[in-house]
């Protein structure tokens, strides 16, 4: 069994204790649907990278290489902002 906290114990509410926490906690997995890139017909003007709420649209090199799947809430502004349709969102399996 698990030792409770009492509230002398427990942190103020809201409190980030850490910087970089967001990165830690995953949250892909509140996805229902998730972008896909067809990167032959990608141009790498990179609007989807600006757009994305949640840094997950991935570059090296000046090019879009996919999407961090482990963050990516799957809200599907990449698709909609992309200049030549090349993202299309896929329901999870
Ligand atoms: S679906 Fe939303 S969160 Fe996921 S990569 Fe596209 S813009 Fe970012
Ligand atoms: S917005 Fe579309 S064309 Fe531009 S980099 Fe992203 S996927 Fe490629």
């Amino acid at each position: 069994m698990t030792e409770k906290k009492g509230w002398k114990d427990i942190p103020i509410g809201g409190l980030i204790a850490e910087a970089g926490t967001a990165k830690e906690y995953k949250t892909g997995d509140w996805r229902t649907f998730r972008p896909v890139v067809d990167h032959s017909k990608c141009i790498n003007c990179l609007q989807c990278w600006m757009y994305c709420p949640d840094s997950s649209v991935l570059v090296e090199d000046g090019k879009m290489k996919g999407f961090d799947y482990d963050h990516c809430k799957g809200c599907g502004i990449c698709a909609s902002i992309c200049p030549v349709k090349c993202i299309k969102m896929e329901k999870e399996e």
